[in-house]
């Protein structure tokens, strides 16, 4: 059997997959079986944040696994205790961390923590979030509801949780705020949902008004954390301080991880929360020589030259080809373009993917950038050739 014949006939289908299987990868470049050369501007979905085979990576995760790779959380963990650390001073807010798995797990993490605070600190409970729609959240049953997207909350897996409303636009959080809500969650740029920053302004004036009416506010930073959008955290670039913050995706550059991390840092006691795999040695050994790579990629100027090479890039499509896009979206490494209709955006995704370059689909028509933080020049410039030469065939 072929191995897309073994995929198919044992993986659930969950996901709509092409039969394209990579073997290697270095720097921004993959390898399928065939021996074809992909340029990849995705970063799985903005998790390979140092690229593909990044030696200070590859080593810590095999120099790890050779001393130990798990023991439980009833432990102290040396590196994640480190990580921990580093984080929260990268973050420059006071702090601590919780480790799981995942993007949704980090968020089920803050979810839970903001609602035992509404039960902890009020005399009548307060236990709803407030999200937005075009949002994205996860997929276990409580994130999947927090996700603003109608889409996802088909009947096949209901009943969904309470305590979880959606606004159309910032704007329309205040007026959706009753006696039980504890606290509004939200993504400062919606990824799934189009690539869409919020602007600086009106997330200042929600934070602080959030503050001065005791609601928390949580950011949902698992795809613009870990200088994506170009600082630490988005949360960082915006001039605000949440009371919860989420990780996850590039920061063990494809170790399964996430963090919440909050400024109550008395939230948890024993028993009320905890994870099997999170935070393990080899996930948080590998956050940190990601956070070694990414500290250098940063203060060196390297990731804000990259920026600045992809926005010219995008500025000249723009110019070039105003019938297939409408407008240029993103911050940082967090872009997109918006394709004049859904049929153009599929076209981009299936012309790029057979010249060689991996881009992703995002919400709103939108055909999104996630390369890795430590893609080259000429990895960026190769990529944008390949895209032109796809997108002129259009
Ligand atoms: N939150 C945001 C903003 C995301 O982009 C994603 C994944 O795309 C998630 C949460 C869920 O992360 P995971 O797939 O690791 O559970």
């Amino acid at each position: 059997m072929t191995i897309a014949a073994l995929d198919q006939a044992f993986v659930l289908s969950s996901y709509g997959r092409n039969s394209t299987s990579f073997v290697e990868g270095n720097g921004a470049k993959l390898y399928d079986d065939n021996g074809k050369e992909y340029i990849d501007f995705a970063s799985g979905i903005g998790v390979s944040s140092v690229g593909h085979g990044n030696p200070v990576l590859t080593e810590a995760i095999c120099a790890q696994a050779k001393a130990l790779i798990h023991t439980s959380n009833l432990q102290v963990i040396a590196p994640q205790a480190e990580l921990a650390e580093q984080i929260v001073t990268l973050s420059g807010y006071d702090m601590r961390c919780f480790f799981g798995n995942s993007g949704a797990e980090a968020n089920e993490a803050a979810i839970k923590i903001v609602r035992k605070y509404g039960e902890t600190q009020f005399e009548k409970k307060r236990y709803k979030v407030i999200t937005l729609e075009h949002s994205f959240h996860g997929r276990t049953i409580t994130t999947v509801k927090a996700t603003g997207q109608d889409s996802f909350h088909t009947p096949h897996f209901s009943p969904y949780p309470d305590g979880f409303s959606y606004v159309s636009k910032i704007d329309a959080v205040y007026e959706a705020i009753d006696a039980e809500t504890v606290a509004v969650m939200i993504e400062l740029v919606q990824g799934e949902g189009g690539v869409q920053p919020f602007e600086k302004e009106e997330i200042q004036h929600l934070a602080k008004t959030l503050k001065e009416r005791g609601i928390l506010l949580i950011v949902d930073e698992v795809q613009t954390g870990v200088y994506r959008t170009g600082a630490f955290l988005a949360s960082n670039l915006y001039g605000i301080e949440p009371d919860v913050i989420t990780l996850a995706k590039g920061l063990a550059g494809g170790v399964p991880i996430g963090v919440a991390m909050t400024s109550l840092k008395e939230i948890f006691e024993p028993g009320d929360h905890g994870s099997t795999f999170g935070g393990n040695f080899l996930s948080t050994r590998a956050g940190l020589a990601v956070l070694e790579v990414l500290t250098e990629e940063k203060e060196s100027g390297a990731i804000a030259e990259k920026i600045a090479l992809f926005d010219s890039h995008l500025s000249s499509i723009m110019e070039k080809y105003p019938a297939l896009f409408s407008s240029s979206v993103g911050l940082g490494l967090m872009l997109g373009l918006r394709a004049v209709s859904s049929e153009v955006q599929q076209s981009v995704l299936k012309k790029t993917f057979e010249a060689g370059l991996i881009v992703l689909k995002a919400g709103r028509n939108t055909v999104r950038f996630l390369p890795p933080l430590t893609i080259s020049k000429e990895e960026i410039n190769e990529g944008f050739k390949r895209f032109e030469k796809a997108i002129s065939t259009l």
